[in-house]
């Protein structure tokens, strides 16, 4: 691969505070620089392993032909087969899709799951499809990359935009090409077609075990914490209702719409009621009014943004009050932000530690598929506390071995593993 393909195209974006791909890709180069990485090593890990762009003919409800562009990005696979969300957006690009797939190889490095790293997107406005041209879409993009795909090689999962029911018709179009079923093709299915218990929860879950670890260093207590959460989606509103049935006082809860804030604490199982029959956080009686950035920098302990990539930025860190920021959302602090957090001494948890219960749950699914033997949702809980709790020990470790940030400590652990396998099997060059 030439410096071309390189995912980080110029010098000028570099930092680029809108731009947490780039920010992601600078810790990647930080870590590496801190470990040593030879150089010959670093370009591999630079560079995606293969990237595939397909297009997509489909037929619409008007008898119309229209084609769209699809991608698949296999990052890095030397650590096991490529694990990564497809995602149907207006606006994915080849770029962005390899940076997510280069994210999927760190994350999955550290929580010490054998995967690579990929993503796949196409790029469309699902909100203007109808069921019948998403269904066609989706089944037609799966055979144009069923090369890539398998239990052995490449194993999608729902990301912006895609679901369960995504997920159903890709298993079923691979199913259907290799003649046989083959549940372990993808992960975040319906349960009653090979799904995990707990899996739902568990992003949510794995943010409450990070944010525990984190109180604990800290010499603090869930039962006494104060938490603030952005967001009130899949990972916002379980880690919301987990860290107040531990004990924490939730005491300000955001949506799309606003937010709420109530010093005394907030009812989460209230909030979720009012959210279902209305739609929206905002107009909340049981406290006060608040905006997102309100939110983002009100009196509490703990920090969770899960909505968003870009909210903590430089502006915003100034003012954040949280003794720990559990991110999570993706990206949701910006490089110039960290600095701020990291003078200021907050302790950040940083993503692809704090939202890795997810693609944790995510391999339990394709372990259980795999073995044709299910769990119940205890066993899936108590697998997922183990793997969360020993990567932030072993994230702390190597924050104390080293004196870095949280962070890079995070991408110097993930690095260090994919080098390590790449360094054990040899290259093949
Ligand atoms: P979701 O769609 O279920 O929920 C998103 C929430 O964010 C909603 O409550 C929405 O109202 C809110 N939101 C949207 N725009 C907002 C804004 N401008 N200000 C404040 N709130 C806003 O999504 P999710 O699955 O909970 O994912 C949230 C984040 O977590 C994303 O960054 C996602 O990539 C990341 N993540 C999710 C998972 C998972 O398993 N779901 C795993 C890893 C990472």
């Amino acid at each position: 691969m030439t410096e071309a393909h390189s995912i980080r195209p110029e010098k000028d974006t570099f930092l680029a505070e809108d731009d947490p791909f780039e920010a992601m890709m600078e810790r990647f180069d930080h870590a590496a620089k801190l470990l040593q990485l030879d150089p010959g090593l670093y370009r591999v890990l630079r560079s995606p392993e293969k990237q595939i762009i397909v297009s997509i003919p489909v037929m619409r409800d008007s008898g119309e032909l229209e084609v769209f562009t699809g991608y698949r990005v296999l990052y890095n696979t030397s650590r096991g087969p490529a694990k990564g969300g497809i995602r149907f957006d207006l606006h994915v690009t080849l770029d962005e899709v390899t940076a997510l797939a280069a994210w999927m190889t760190w994350k999955c490095a550290l929580v010490n799951i054998p995967f690579g790293g990929s993503k796949g997107g196409v790029i469309c406005d699902p909100a203007t499809l109808s069921i019948g041209e998403l269904e066609r879409l989706t089944r037609r993009y799966t055979a144009s990359i069923i090369e890539t795909l398998g239990p052995d090689s490449d194993v999608p999962a729902p990301d912006v935009n895609t679901n369960e029911r995504v997920m159903a018709w890709i298993m079923d179009t691979y199913s259907m090409h290799m003649r046989h079923t083959v549940t372990a093709v993808v992960t975040g299915k319906p349960v009653a077609m090979g799904g995990s218990l707990g899996r739902r929860e568990a992003t949510g879950r794995g943010c409450m075990f990070v944010t525990r670890g984190a109180l604990a260093r800290l010499g603090m207590s869930l039962a006494r914490a104060r938490v603030a959460v952005q967001g009130f989606g899949n990972v916002g509103s379980v880690a919301a209702n987990l860290l107040a049935r531990e004990g924490a006082t939730v005491v300000a809860l955001s949506d799309k719409s606003g937010g709420v804030y109530n010093a005394k604490g907030l009812d989460v199982a209230d909030v979720e009621r009012w959210v279902r029959d209305r739609g929206q956080i905002a107009g909340y009686p049981k406290g006060e009014g608040i905006s997102n950035d309100e939110l983002l920098t009100s009196d509490c302990d703990v920090l969770v943004p899960a909505a968003l990539e870009n909210v903590i930025t430089k502006k915003i860190a100034g003012g954040v009050r949280a003794k720990i920021i559990c991110e999570g959302a993706n990206g949701p602090t910006t490089p110039p932000a960290d600095e701020i957090l990291e003078q200021k001494g907050v302790f950040v948890i940083p993503d692809i530690l704090a939202n890795a219960g997810g693609v944790t749950v995510s391999y339990f699914e394709w372990v259980q598929d795999r073995e044709g033997y299910f769990w119940d949702e205890d066993t899936v809980n108590q697998r997922l506390e183990a793997i969360m709790t020993r990567s932030f020990t072993e994230v702390m470790a190597m924050v104390d071995r080293h004196n870095v940030s949280p962070r890079i400590a995070c991408y110097m652990l993930a690095v260090d593993r994919v080098a390590t396998m790449h360094r054990l099997r040899g290259m093949y060059a």
